[in-house]
């Protein structure tokens, strides 16, 4: 049997997908993505990032997540920790820092992260991280919270940035930022740091791969394309990259064992 293939980020529940969610999701399987993470981003989106689990058995995540700063509420702490304990995510996400976007006030941010980790920390919870130009500030609170490691989503960091991350227990996502040839950081961390360390993600819709034109959506089919740049990059083998990211991602999310989920509607 193909190993199958492990879609650790993908907003499935994104508006782009309402009218052809499930020829997305067939379109997958058919690719032979076997499992997807889909991450929540605000309390609103709770609901549909569940909907992804009961209609097509996604893996999710809920959290608030740092981009959509201005919809969270001090309340939102408390209906999250409650959410964790009723419908028993996979993991808490995605939540971080992001200091690119300059309307996003880093202290409002950091509380947020800082209490999101104390949540996941208590439960147990491995957490999805969004770090955009913040990686030093994101490490320094996972050195603080300790929560069990998880999957650092779009890593664009420094090899030692990396490594830190890795020795706190993470995996670090890498996807369509790869087919760029100009995105040499990307390219060559995906190519020298440890296969041990790695778990393949489209961020679907977004992060559009080089061949994918500017209208159309990126779609969880595209995974099966990364694997192979990052087989290429690598000098390694596809099907060794296959079974290799899709036990990562396993591991990252406390999977080990179970069957995979990913199912038509
Ligand atoms: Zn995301």
């Amino acid at each position: 049997m193909p190993p199958t293939l492990f879609d650790t980020h993908c907003h499935l529940d994104a508006a782009e997908f309402a009218a052809c969610r499930d020829s997305v999701v067939n379109a997958a399987l058919a690719a032979g993505v076997g499992d997807m993470l889909v991450p929540a981003v605000s309390t609103a989106s709770w609901p549909a990032t569940l909907a992804m689990r009961s209609r097509y058995g996604c893996r999710v995540t809920l959290g608030l997540h740092p981009v959509y700063l201005a919809q969270h509420r001090p309340e939102h702490l408390e209906q999250l920790a409650d959410a964790l304990d009723r419908e028993r995510p996979d993991a808490v996400g995605e939540i971080g820092l992001d200091f690119y976007l300059p309307e996003l006030d880093p202290a409002a941010q950091e509380a947020l992260l800082l209490a999101q980790l104390k949540l996941a920390r208590a439960r147990q919870l491995p957490v999805v991280l969004h770090l955009r130009r913040a990686q030093d500030r994101v490490l320094k609170y996972l050195r603080q919270v300790s929560p069990p490691g998880g999957i650092a989503h779009a890593f664009n960091g420094s090899r030692q940035q990396a490594d830190t991350l890795i020795a706190l227990g993470f995996k670090l996502g890498f996807g369509g930022a790869m087919s760029y040839s100009g995105s040499q950081r990307i390219r060559q961390l995906a190519a020298t740091l440890p296969l041990s360390a790695l778990v393949l993600e489209t961020d679907a819709p977004d992060i559009r791969p080089a061949w994918c034109p500017p209208e159309q959506p990126n779609q969880p089919d595209n995974l099966p394309r990364f694997a192979r740049i990052l087989a290429e990059l690598r000098g390694e083998s596809v099907e060794d990259i296959l079974t290799a990211t899709s036990a990562n991602a396993r591991q990252a999310l406390g999977l080990d064992g179970q069957a995979p989920r990913l199912r038509a509607a």
